[in-house]
């Protein structure tokens, strides 16, 4: 059967992974969350000082940054390794998404991620979420979905999923720290977060998760079976 790529981009806590993750389950397809990777590298950068405004440092510590997937048999879903070391708790933590967005805008940083998304990747078969697969990363992929949901919903979605590592957490931090990423990643220089011209917006702050996947199955299976 024909095997596609399926790119899911949109503003933070929009259900991407979520989505893409069900997508790729069903399909039998790779999922990859990119956003993941952006995490990881900030994780490296925290723990060993450098400054990311400085180029050189950048170049230097890109050269030793691995990062691969494994898979969590426990949750059913992929793990980030840095340096081979599972990282996934810690890039979840707040003091990450505080500094991931600056990151993110380095144009090495990008430079490098994006590489490595084109080249594990090379056969079909795929859902990737982020923020520039669409536009960017996959721009051939057959299906791009560029996901929305009310403010309001994505605070509260992301406030369940936090507060039950971190009791002390606020709805306030988050808004905040949404509508600080949701900035920066929009009006970036290097690719910014922005709706592929080929790419179904959907709004999701209605559907049940069921409801959204059937729907992207549905589309999916258009694109397949064509
Ligand atoms: O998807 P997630 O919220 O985990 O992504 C964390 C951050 O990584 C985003 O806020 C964005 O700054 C960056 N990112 C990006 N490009 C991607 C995926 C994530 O710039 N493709």
């Amino acid at each position: 059967m024909k095997k596609i790529i399926i790119t899911v981009d949109g503003y933070s806590s929009c259900g991407k992974s979520t989505l893409a993750k069900a997508l790729a389950k069903k399909l039998n397809y790779v999922f990859i969350d990119s956003g993941a990777m952006y995490r990881a590298i900030t994780f490296y950068f925290l723990r060993n000082n450098i400054d990311w405004n400085n180029t050189g440092e950048v170049i230097e510590a890109l050269k030793n940054i691995h990062l691969s997937f494994t898979y969590n048999e426990k949750y059913g879903s992929s793990d980030i390794l840095l340096n081979g070391e599972n990282v996934e708790t810690h890039i979840r933590e707040m003091a990450i998404s505080d500094k991931v967005s600056d990151v993110a805008a380095v144009k090495e940083v990008r430079e490098f991620t994006v590489a490595q998304q084109q080249t594990n990747t090379a056969s079909k078969g795929i859902v990737m979420d982020g923020r520039d697969i669409g536009t960017v990363v996959f721009p051939e992929a057959e299906l791009k979905i560029f996901l929305t949901a009310d403010p309001a919903v994505r605070v509260e979605r992301r406030y369940a999923q936090i507060v039950l590592k971190d009791p002390t957490i606020t709805r306030e931090e988050i808004k905040k720290n949404l509508e600080m990423r949701d900035y920066l990643d929009s009006t970036r220089e290097i690719s910014p977060l922005r709706k592929a011209e080929d790419a179904i917006v959907l709004d999701n702050s209605h559907l049940t998760q069921q409801e959204q996947v059937d729907l992207v199955l549905q589309w999916a299976n258009e694109k397949i079976n064509s």
